[in-house]
């Protein structure tokens, strides 16, 4: 992921290491926080620091993702008349694969939408979309106990 700031007389360019990011907590979810913390040191305007607005082509793997208490991956049912989802911890789903007999299950998050085997409970539809939620832990409705998906 590139970022360029957008004013001529700068055009200074960031690409973050999102694998460390990652490490860290941070996730694609958080690129707003990213910019904010890679910003310009301008006085004279704002920062004009501007990401691709393309997904980063990071290959993250379920090992980066397990036993985080704000990630989920999110199944999304690709029927396109039913759009059911569920989520699972990338341990559950590691496990998941295990059970499949996968012996090393460590698969990166892009793979997986063609290995997971489960039918929808909705339509009984087999073909899923997958995506990493990253939930946000520097909210009230964190910090209360509130978790933004289904446990
Ligand atoms: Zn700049
Ligand atoms: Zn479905």
């Amino acid at each position: 992921m590139l970022g360029i700031c957008r004013w001529y007389d700068c055009r200074r360019r960031v690409s973050p290491d999102l694998g460390k990011w990652v490490e860290r907590g941070y996730g694609q979810a958080l690129v707003s926080d990213m910019v904010r913390m890679l910003r310009c040191n301008r006085v004279d305007t704002d920062c004009g620091l501007m990401f691709d607005p393309e997904p980063p082509a990071v290959t993250l793997r379920l090992s980066q993702l397990t036993w985080k208490a704000n990630v989920r991956l999110r199944f999304s049912c690709a029927a396109v008349a039913c759009k059911a989802t569920r989520f699972a911890t990338a341990e559950a789903v590691m496990d998941q694969l295990r059970r499949q007999g996968h012996r090393n299950a460590d698969f990166r998050v892009e793979e997986l939408a063609s290995l997971m085997k489960g039918a929808c409970r909705t339509c009984k539809g087999t073909a899923w979309s997958v995506d990493v939620m990253w939930a946000n832990t520097n909210t009230m409705g964190w910090r209360s106990g509130g978790r933004p998906w289904p446990t």
